[in-house]
């Protein structure tokens, strides 16, 4: 893990234990500089959602998820996509809790 203060990867890991809700392991790490600090450690999942003719396939294709997710013991489900797909979601009780934001360093608009 690179030290976020001096930038060398020279850190080590002095203490570790899930956390609390036992979703995640905590790291606190100590590094050659002297800098500590916590990473988390979680499962991510990620599933690519696309096609044509959603209406026919997004509610079946979200209760499969919904049942996998709660069948292994998840308490939600993460989603990004684009705005037309926020669209999409937002009709099916989702909730906006964040965003994401990105420049294309060749001009390009996303
Ligand atoms: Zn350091």
């Amino acid at each position: 893990m690179i030290c976020s203060i001096c930038k060398k990867g020279e850190t080590s890991v002095v203490d570790s234990r899930p956390t609390e809700d036992g979703t995640a392991i905590r790291r606190r790490r100590l590094c050659v500089c002297g800098a500590r600090f916590t990473t988390f450690e979680r499962v991510q999942f990620r599933e690519h959602c696309a096609g044509k003719n959603m209406d026919e396939w997004i509610d079946e294709g979200l209760d499969t998820m919904y049942k996998w997710a709660k069948s292994n013991d998840c308490q939600g489900v993460e989603g990004v996509g684009r705005e037309g797909f926020w669209n999409w979601i937002k009709k099916r009780n989702w909730s906006e809790t964040s965003r994401f934001f990105e420049i294309r360093f060749d001009g390009e608009k996303i």
